[in-house]
Parts: C-alpha cells; structure tokens; sequence
C-alpha cells in the first residue's frame, strides 16, 4: 500500500510575512485526527530554512523546488541539494514544467539533479507531463515514458523518488484531464517504472498535479493509480490546501 502526499508548489510566491499561511496549516492539522496522508510544502529558497524551524514537530515536511547537479562551486545563483538539506528540506522538486520550459532542462538534466537529490539525502520529486500540443498529437503515452527513461535514475527507489505527472497544459489553467485519460497517464508511468525498477515500482507514489483545488480535489484524488496531488496556486493559502490534504484518501492499493 502507498501512503498518499499532497505537495504545495509555492513557486516564486512568498515572503516572510507568509510564515503565518505555513502557521495556521500546521495548526489546523494539529487538531482532531492526524491527515490520512503526508503534506509538504515547498516554499521559495530563501524561505525554507524559517519554514523547517517552524514546521518542526508538525505535521508538514518541507521541500525545495529545484537545485543543482553539483554540491558547491562556481554556479552564481545557483542552490546545491546540500544547501536545501542544510536548510530543512526534506525533499526537492525537480524537473518541473516550468524548469524544463523556461530554464531549459533537459532529461539528462533532471536525471543528474535527481542523482543530486539522492546524494544529499533528499527524496526527488521528479515531474514529467506533455505538453498540448503533444496532448493533441496523440503522443502522452510515449513522451512519458521517454521523459521516465530519461529523468529516472537507475538507483530510484520508492523510498527516495516520487513522480509527478503533470499535464504541461493544465498547470496554472484551471483545465485538467479526463479521470480516465489521469489514469491511463498514470497506468503508462507505472509501466515504464517497472520496466526498470522492476517489483519496487508498484511502491512508488505517482501524484497528479495541474490546476487542483478544493473542487476537484475529491475526484481527482479518488483516481485510481493517483497516489496524492502537486499543487500550485491552490497550495499558497492554507484553507485551499487544508481543504485538498483533507481530501485526501488514506491509502492506495499497491
Ligand atoms: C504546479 O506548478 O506544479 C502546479 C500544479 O500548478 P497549479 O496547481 O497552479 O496548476
């Protein structure tokens, strides 16, 4: 059985003044049962070190949205895996539409910053999605399964990877796939995972993420195959998020 995850993807969102979001959500969870699944949050960098401090002995784990491939150098701007670790993180976002999109990651990319998540002891968040274009060619099916052969490093395991699938076309839109065509994605995943990882891939959690809130949260989450959700926009206020984590089911059948 997987237990499921709801991740917040706060992206380039977020000031200190936003601590009280990650406050009232650790407060919320606090009180009557315990959420039937695991929650994280993955601010701005420059917020995870004061979110780890004030998540600590709550209910939310904290995680980066990207780093580098290596663990220090000459790479201004840049933030190492062992930089989020020293932080607080827990875990960190890698290959997310916007980083492939925008910053030109390639597979090969995602593969090494995963590997780099790896070494610093970080789960690896790794996203993969098609775009609509490709939606409209027909094409989900096999860019997904060369986005995992690409992104996925050999040494994945369902302890320390986590794979997202997200429809490059429902991020940040407020369209989102068919149940069915959600499933079928998440089959198609499943499938290449265990082509090489062979037993281990049926533990591993695959989350949907593209515009979910707290209307849909409770039909995409009761998806089966759809182990938990990465969400954005809908993650930045606590009573959204607290709504999609209570939406949550507790466990997925293996
Ligand atoms: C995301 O950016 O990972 C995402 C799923 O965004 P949104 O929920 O806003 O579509």
């Amino acid at each position: 059985m997987r237990r499921r995850i709801v991740i917040g993807n706060w992206k380039m969102h977020g000031l200190k003044g936003s601590l009280g979001e990650l406050e009232a959500l650790n407060r919320e969870l606090a009180v009557g049962v315990p959420p039937s699944c695991d929650v994280m949050v993955c601010p701005p960098a420059t917020l995870i070190s004061a979110f780890a401090d004030r998540a600590t002995g709550g209910q939310v784990q904290i995680g980066g949205q990207d780093c580098h491939t290596e663990p220090d150098g000459a790479f201004t701007g840049d933030i190492s895996a062992e930089m989020l670790a020293d932080a607080g993180a827990s875990a960190v976002i890698v290959g997310h539409s916007e980083r492939r999109t925008l910053h030109g990651d390639s597979d090969a990319t995602v593969r090494a910053k995963a590997l780099a998540a790896y070494r610093a002891g970080l789960t690896a968040i790794i996203c993969v999605g098609e775009s609509e274009a490709e939606r409209d060619e027909n094409l989900t099916g096999r860019v997904l399964k060369s986005q995992i052969r690409g992104s996925v490093p050999e040494t994945a395991t369902a302890a320390n990877t986590i794979v997202a699938y997200e429809p490059v076309w429902a991020i940040g839109t407020g369209r989102t796939p068919q149940r069915a065509e959600i499933s079928e994605a998440h089959d198609a995943i499943r499938v290449r995972l265990a082509q090489q990882m062979g037993a281990e891939a049926a533990e591993v959690r695959i989350l949907y993420g593209g515009s979910v809130n707290p209307d849909n949260a409770v039909q995409i989450l009761s998806i089966d195959g759809v182990d938990g959700a990465l969400v954005g926009g809908a993650s930045l206020h606590w009573r959204d998020f607290f709504a999609i984590v209570s939406a949550c089911p507790t466990l997925s059948a293996a």
